[in-house]
């Protein structure tokens, strides 16, 4: 279905990742779950067949429930239970997407982790050629959607975003390209070292550099349930995309304000001049200071509105709260 393609430059040397030295290790995937019980088992049958495609790994399956208010967790006991390679993470509330992920990534042990979604959406099939990109000596293996099967609106929304904080962003961040990602060891370890609040873990991946890697893939349509990002998320993640990694719009207003200064500086001279050579008429001068003070009110509420916003970014990191609230860790004895 999907192909390999290298992005980076030239593949290094695969220093110690020969096809015999993976052999026996231990991959983690990192599942964030959030009202998934009706698609859930199937799903984690869909990755143990997956799985065992690749008998000479080890597995370890860390699923992070995100807060669920349907029947995930109980689903997930069962999976754990059956599965002494299951571990479950349960949230005491919902966190948030990226939050899920960030918790599992804390938690994995595996000499690559392989982050993706539960609602089948990301297939476990190409998480497989991710770990054999990692074989050959990729460290970041990303999936790249070549097509997607979501509403034309999210579709154009998407389309359009990721074009834009791609050429926003100081960091190369790749286009259609989600949290559906393999890592390195040495790259999750890195990644847990980013315990910034407003989190954009694509962005952060992409800060990283490392030998990066894509695959291309189909996104399928979720297997059950309904999407949990509604547009509210969907903005919250776009802005924290645009805010965490680009000063566009700091730059922007400083563009506004020269401009606006230069504006007023030519009104000035023309209100001083009418003064001077025209008194007579002066008193129409008004029309033009009620359109500067317009002008002025106008730039400085948009600036204000842009420095609030880098403000309450530094309110969140000041705060330093727990980023999430570990309730329990459920085992396959049950401890
Ligand atoms: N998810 C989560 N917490 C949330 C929202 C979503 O853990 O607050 C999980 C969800 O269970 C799924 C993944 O994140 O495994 C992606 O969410 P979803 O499929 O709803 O997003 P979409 O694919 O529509 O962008
Ligand atoms: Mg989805």
């Amino acid at each position: 279905m999907a192909e390999t393609i290298s992005r980076a430059v030239p593949v290094p040397s695969p220093d110690r990742r020969t096809e015999e030295a993976a052999t026996g290790s231990l991959i983690s995937y990192v599942l964030p779950v959030y009202d998934e019980q009706d698609g859930l088992r199937r799903f984690h049958r869909e990755l143990l067949a997956a799985t065992a495609t690749r008998p000479d790994l080890e597995y370890e399956f860390v699923y992070v429930n995100d807060g669920s208010r349907d029947g995930s967790l109980q689903v997930l006991r069962e999976l754990a239970e059956a599965d002494p390679r299951v571990r479950v993470l349960d949230f005491a509330r919902n966190f948030g997407h990226q939050i899920a992920i960030t918790a599992g990534l804390d938690h994995a042990e595996g000499d690559a982790v392989v982050v993706m979604d539960t609602d089948l959406q990301d297939p476990p099939a190409v998480s497989i050629e991710m770990i054999d990109a990692w074989r050959g000596g990729a460290e970041i293996v990303s999936a790249r959607r070549r097509t997607r099967r979501d509403t034309r609106f999210k579709r154009l929304t998407a389309h359009s975003y990721y074009r834009l904080l791609h050429n926003l962003a100081e960091v190369d961040i790749p286009v259609d390209t989600g949290d559906f990602r393999l890592l390195d060891r040495r790259a999750a370890e890195e990644l847990r070292g980013f315990r910034e609040r407003s989190r954009f873990i694509r962005g952060m991946v992409a800060s990283m550099g490392f030998q990066q890697t894509e695959v291309l893939f189909d996104r399928d349509e979720r297997a059950a349930g309904e999407t949990k990002y509604p547009l509210r998320k969907m903005v919250r993640l776009a802005a924290d995309g645009v805010t965490g990694f680009s000063t566009a719009p700091l730059k922007l207003i400083t563009r506004i304000g020269f401009l606006s200064l230069g504006l007023a500086a030519l009104g000035i001279l023309y209100a001083v001049a009418l003064r001077l050579f025209f008194p007579q008429i002066t008193v129409s001068g008004w029309t033009m200071i009620m359109v500067v003070m317009l002008f002025l009110g106008g730039v400085q509420m948009l600036s204000l509105g842009v420095i609030g916003s880098y403000i309450g970014r530094i309110y969140d990191e000041v705060r330093q709260r727990p980023l999430y609230i570990v309730r329990k860790v459920i085992r396959h004895d049950g401890g």
